[in-house]
Parts: C-alpha cells; sequence; structure tokens
C-alpha cells in the first residue's frame, strides 16, 4: 500500500505530526506499536481508574503549542494546585525550601553541620571539578549536597554522582548558589517561577488529549493503526522506499513519498535495511536510556497527603517518587472512597528492580508506602505495575559524539526526519515533541529553514526554573 505520509509512533510528537500534515492536506498514517495514544504521555486505564506514567504538568512558553491545546483540549483543561515535598531521613521539606523548616528538620547539630561543611567548601574547594560531586559539593557544601541532590540524582540515572560528569551540573544547573537559594527560601528574592502555584492538566489525564487528536486525525481523513510496530525500513539511492510494519500479527509492507520517525534512534539505525556501516550501528546502540517502573496503589482512603507528588530522596528508600492522582484530578480516581498512588521507580531493564515480578513489586511498594508513614499497609486494595521502557534518554559522557554520528547518517535519507524525544534522544517536554514535528512537517512542505534539531524550548524553561529557584535542584527529576 502507499501513502503520502508514513508516522512511526503515537505518541505527542506522531500525532502533532500528523495533525499538521492534515492542515497542510498530506494525508498520514499513523502507526503506534501499542494498544494506547500518548506514548509517554498516555493514560493508562485500570479498574475505573486512570493512571499518567509520572505526572505530565502542561506547561509551554510557545504559543503555537498553546492555541494547538487550546483548541484539542479547551474547557477539559483543570488549573491544578500545586504541592509537592521532599523527603528525607524522616523529614518533608517544603518546597520551594522554607529556611526555618530547613534548619528545624536539619537540628541544631545537622544545621551546623551544614554550615560548617559549606564553609569548607568554600575555603577548601575539590579542585579540579570532575564530578557532579565535586561540582555540587563545592557550591553547597556536603551536607546539603547529600540531603537535597546526591541520592535522588543516583536514583534518576542509576550511577553514583562521582561518575557523572561536573560539566552536565553546570549546564543543567547553573547560576544556582546557596545564597540565591536562601534568599528564594525567605522569599527575599523569589524566583518568578517557583512562585507557580498552580498547574494546567487535562481532567483525566495527557492520554485524553492524544486520543482526541487521534481521532481528529481519523475524523479528518488520515489512517490510525495501534498494534503496528515497524520492523524495517528498506532504503535505497539515498530514500527510505518501504517500511515493514508488523501489524497484529502480519507483516505489511509500506510505501511513503515522506516518513516521520519518533521510535528511539537506536531502534530505528538497527531496522535499517541495508545495515548502515559500523561505525553508525556502534553509535546508536551507544546511545541508551533509564527505564521506569509504576506500581499504582489503589488505597481505602480519600485524603492520604495535600501532595500532588513527593520526592523521595531517602536512600533508604528504593522509590523515587510517590504521585496522588487524586491530587492531579478526581476524576483520575474510578471511586470516591479510594486513592491511587503511582509508586515510581527509575531502573534499566534488566536489572534487580526490572526484574521483580508484579506481585514482588506490589508488594515493595506498599511495604515502602507503609514504611514512609504515607497509609496502612492493610489499606491497599490491590495495586498494578507499568514497565515503561525508554522512557529518560541518557546523558552520558559520549552520548552528544553518538547522537552527531547517528543524525549524520540519517540526513543521508533524505525523506525521513526524526522527531521528538527517542527520535532525537532528547531529555524534553511534550511542547519540544510537538514543535520538533510541526518542523519538520514545515520542512517537508518545502521550507527550508525549518529545523526539527534547531527546536530548543529550554525544557519549557520550566523544569530548568524548578531547578534553579531553590536548594531543591531535583535533578532530572522530571520529565
Ligand atoms: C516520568 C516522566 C515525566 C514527564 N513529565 C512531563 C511533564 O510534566 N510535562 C511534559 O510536558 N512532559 C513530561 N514528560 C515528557 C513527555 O512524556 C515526552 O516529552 C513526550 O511523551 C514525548 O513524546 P514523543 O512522541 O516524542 O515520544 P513518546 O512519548 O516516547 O512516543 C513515542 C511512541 O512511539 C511508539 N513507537 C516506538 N517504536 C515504534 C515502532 N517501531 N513502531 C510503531 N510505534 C513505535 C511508542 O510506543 C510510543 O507510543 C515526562 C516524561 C517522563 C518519562
Amino acid at each position: 500500500m502507499k501513502v503520502d505520509v508514513l508516522i512511526i509512533g503515537g505518541g505527542p510528537s506522531g500525532l502533532t505530526a500528523a495533525d499538521e500534515c492534515l492542515r497542510h492536506g498530506r494525508l498520514p498514517l499513523v502507526i503506534e506499536a501499542s494498544l494506547e495514544w500518548g506514548g509517554i504521555a498516555r493514560t493508562v486505564k485500570w479498574q475505573g481508574h486512570r493512571v499518567d506514567i509520572g505526572g505530565h504538568r502542561f506547561f509551554t512558553k510557545d504559543e503555537t503549542v498553546e492555541k494547538r491545546w487550546q483548541e484539542w483540549l479547551a474547557a477539559d483543561m483543570i488549573e491544578v494546585p500545586r504541592l509537592s515535598r521532599i523527603f528525607y531521613q524522616g523529614h518533608f521539606y517544603s518546597y520551594p525550601l522554607k529556611l526555618v523548616e530547613t534548619l528545624k528538620n536539619f537540628g541544631l547539630v545537622g544545621s551546623v553541620r551544614a554550615m560548617l561543611s559549606y564553609l569548607r567548601a568554600r575555603l577548601v574547594p575539590v579542585h579540579p571539578e570532575v564530578s557532579f560531586e565535586d561540582w555540587v559539593s563545592n557550591r553547597f557544601g556536603w551536607h546539603l549536597y547529600r540531603t537535597f541532590f546526591k541520592s535522588y540524582t543516583e536514583k534518576v540515572w542509576g550511577i553514583p554522582c562521582t561518575e557523572i560528569r561536573a560539566d552536565w551540573a553546570a549546564q543543567r544547573i547553573h547560576g544556582l548558589s546557596l545564597g540565591a537559594a536562601v534568599l528564594n527560601s525567605l522569599s527575599l528574592k523569589r524566583n518568578v517561577r517557583s512562585l507557580i502555584k498552580t498547574f494546567r492538566y487535562p481532567r483525566l489525564g495527557p492520554g485524553m488529549m492524544w486520543e482526541r487528536v487521534a481521532r481528529s486525525v481519523t475524523s479528518r481523513g488520515g489512517q490510525t493503526w495501534t498494534q503496528s510496530e515497524a520492523i524495517e525500513l528498506h532504503h535505497a539511492h539515498g530514500k527510505v522506499t518501504e517500511v515493514l510494519i508488523l501489524k497484529e500479527g502480519q507483516t505489511v509492507g509500506v510505501e511513503a513519498d515522506e516518513i516521520v520517525s519518533t521510535m528511539p534512534l537506536g531502534h530505528l539505525i538497527r531496522a535499517l535495511r541495508p545495515q548502515p556501516p559500523e561505525e553508525v550501528l556502534t553509535a546508536s546502540n551507544n546511545l541508551k536510556h533509564r527505564d521506569f517502573l509504576i506500581v499504582t496503589l489503589a488505597v481505602r482512603a480519600q485524603n492520604l497527603f495535600p501532595d500532588n507528588w513527593l520526592y523521595i530522596h531517602d536512600p533508604q528508600y528504593k522509590v523515587g517518587r510517590v504521585q496522588n492522582f487524586r491530587n492531579w484530578s478526581a476524576e483520575m480516581v474510578g471511586d470516591p472512597e479510594l486513592s491511587t498512588l503511582g509508586m515510581e521507580y527509575f531502573c534499566s531493564r534488566g536489572d534487580s528492580l526490572w526484574e521483580m515480578t508484579d506481585e514482588e513489586l506490589i508488594r515493595l511498594a506498599t511495604e515502602e508506602m507503609a514504611s514512609l508513614g504515607l497509609a496502612a499497609a492493610d489499606a491497599v486494595k490491590n495495586g498494578m505495575v507499568i514497565r515503561q521502557l525508554n522512557a529518560y534518554p541518557v546523558y552520558d559522557s559520549t552520548y552528544a559524539e553518538n547522537l552527531a554520528i547517528v543524525r549524520r547518517y540519517l540526513e543521508t535519507l533524505t525523506n525521513l526526519a526524526t522527531v521528538g524525544r527517542s527520535g532525537m534522544h532528547r531529555y524534553n517536554n511534550q511542547d519540544h515533541s510537538m514543535l520538533s514535528a510541526m518542523a519538520a512537517v514545515q520542512r517537508m512542505l518545502g521550507d527550508p529553514n525549518a529545523d526539527p534539531w534547531a527546536v530548543n524550548t529550554e525544557r519549557s524553561g520550566h523544569e530548568e526554573q524548578v531547578l534553579k529557584s531553590s536548594v531543591n535542584t531535583i535533578v532530572g527529576a522530571s520529565p
């Protein structure tokens, strides 16, 4: 079969590309490997409840993205009061940090230790700054570094902070200092973003938006296939000539004038026939991802805690964050007598967490929830596990070099564009995925200045600002 545009992946970038094609009279076919629309921003339905993969706040500085969200969701977007705190060694720390509360939580000995370790770091800094640990502890002292940076960063990325490069910290949290954080916590010089007390959210979770876009694509003449995975891309003379799709157990060949891919770059490179040179294969294999597990617990209680989510920095717990979906939108919970908690575990396929059975994970999450004092273990009615592969593109010491090799090779295929989070190995938000997709379609339509790789949303400015807004620099926390 033959189509105008074949779009691989039904997440925010793929569906935005399809929508954009239709706005310009090109008929797309979107294929999605799973059963659901929305990619990482899907909403999983479970026993009348709705589960968000990580908690998706809707924030953008881009007018076009904003316009699309309005158009697609309008009255179904709700404004949610924001509250999140950090748990560390038996104490909850407000976000943004409050100086008096922080010192109280530290206690006299801890507060003195924090000050002395800060002074020591300023007087005798580690030199040269090689690792993330050197960089942050030089600026905050060991005590604050350990409480607010070390354990959480290590949970997210799965490697010791001594193995994360200092320039990564410099790039992501530059401009942050203890002085600024203290002023911020005293409200003397509040960072504008830290004053954001609400965020927007589709009342039925982020998938509500993407399911709606998928329906709209079909209603306007586009095609949308679920359970359809691109397994081979055949190419000749600098063009992709045919894509083989495994559709509900059958292999279907599709020819297209243009192809937009949002699949992980490593998978794309391995699916090309003939195969790219060894150097390109190796580079793409070295583009790594971190995976993610969400253990959802349905708990017999209505008001467990006031936060939308909690950060669990304490290394004693394996859980990294706890979402309280009722506090995102009451409609996420199917039973008014229950609350649903998303216990989030950062992991890598094949590691000890990933290898646990669902029953073991539900048991672990229940124990940790109870030990954190959030609810009694016997209040858990039941649980469910979601395994999200390729959640976080890893920015390790060689990723930029590997990405450049892969990009150079893909540029030789003139009717193929790669966009989105895994499609560009980019640690992004939905708005970046959408804008990269729009740019790819504009380029396809003949605008030589449109370039998905030039889209820069500063991760929406949002999380970066959050990072800088207090000592609560939850590096890599979300998305
Ligand atoms: C924990 C977490 C929290 C986040 N929080 C936020 C937030 O608060 N706000 C925000 O805006 N963003 C957030 N994000 C980021 C957001 O989820 C992503 O930016 C967005 O989902 C990326 O969309 P995408 O379409 O580029 O990729 P994806 O969402 O990864 O979608 C790609 C799709 O392609 C499909 N696919 C892959 N391979 C194939 C194949 N071979 N054939 C067919 N289909 C295929 C996949 O099944 C998937 O559905 C968060 C992300 C995470 C992990």
